[in-house]
């Protein structure tokens, strides 16, 4: 991500300190994961969304708990 958190929004160009977290669904045909957006907190505007990195470890663990004939 090359997105800096300190940036400067580019819709409202007001300086950012910090960003509003939202989170959201990421969706591909029939597979979805949980994600995060990140908002401008003036003017709400989406600057930036990302896979939860932390959802996506625990849907892997899951998948592989699967594969194993465990669940
Ligand atoms: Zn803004």
């Amino acid at each position: 991500m090359g997105w800096t958190m300190h940036g400067k929004c580019p819709k409202c160009e007001k300086t950012l300190s910090y960003v509003n977290v939202d989170a959201i669904d990421a969706k591909d045909g029939p597979r979805s994961w949980k994600a995060v957006s990140y908002n401008c907190p003036y003017c709400s505007s989406v600057l930036s969304v990302a896979i939860d990195p932390l959802a996506l470890k625990a849907d892997t663990v899951n998948e592989i708990l699967k594969g194993l004939g465990r669940r």
